[in-house]
């Protein structure tokens, strides 16, 4: 059954009909549809998705553009909070991979974390240890990811800045080879 319902996105009013019995995707009204077929809205006068507001609503922070907000029910008009999650280009890339073919995706570094599993460790006040475990991962790649070494994009998302080892570790030259492009473009947004 339809129904028709209005939401706050962005601090503005969004009316929209939702079919409960059909996964219960929020479909806007009066928004107008840009040619990839998602919902075109404005913040702080710049043009993004409706998608991108509601999800930045949810997680009460900003998204950056290498970010991209996932529609896990794949409906692209859809701003309904629960059906959006975070990702990375790499990471979408990566689900398209292992929904596509198992297995591929083992030999991937990193591969059995995702940036959402990386913001819950970021947040997390259990151990190093207790958190390795938990997501089958080692202390070391627990302790990184704390120090903002390991997914830095991800760590700075969340706190709004590099952290201070990642900055030293950005400065020192004979690093550059292990983590390249990487370094390269903070020292290009630093510049
Ligand atoms: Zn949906």
């Amino acid at each position: 059954m339809l129904r028709e319902g209005t939401d706050i996105v962005g601090g503005k009013i969004v009316s929209y009909i939702q079919d409960e019995e059909k996964g219960g995707c929020k479909i806007p009204l009066y928004l107008h549809v840009d040619e990839n077929g998602y919902i075109q809205c404005y913040r702080n006068g710049k043009m993004t998705r409706l998608h991108r507001v509601a999800l930045e609503d949810k997680l009460g922070i900003k998204l950056s553009s290498n970010i991209h907000a996932c529609h896990i029910c794949h409906t692209r008009k859809c701003f309904n909070k629960e059906h959006l999650e975070l990702g990375t280009a790499l990471h979408n890339a990566y689900q398209k991979i292992e929904a596509g073919r198992q297995r591929y995706g083992e030999n991937i570094p990193n591969s059995k974390l995702t940036e959402k599993k990386v913001i819950a460790i970021l947040k997390s006040n259990l151990s190093i240890k207790d958190l390795g475990s938990h997501y089958k991962v080692s202390a070391t790649t627990i302790r990184r990811i704390k120090q903002g070494i390991l997914w830095p994009e991800t760590y700075k998302e969340l706190f709004g800045h590099y952290s201070e080892k990642r900055i030293a570790i950005r400065n020192k030259k004979h690093l550059q080879d292990l983590t390249g492009s990487k370094i390269n473009s903070c020292e290009r947004k630093a510049a």
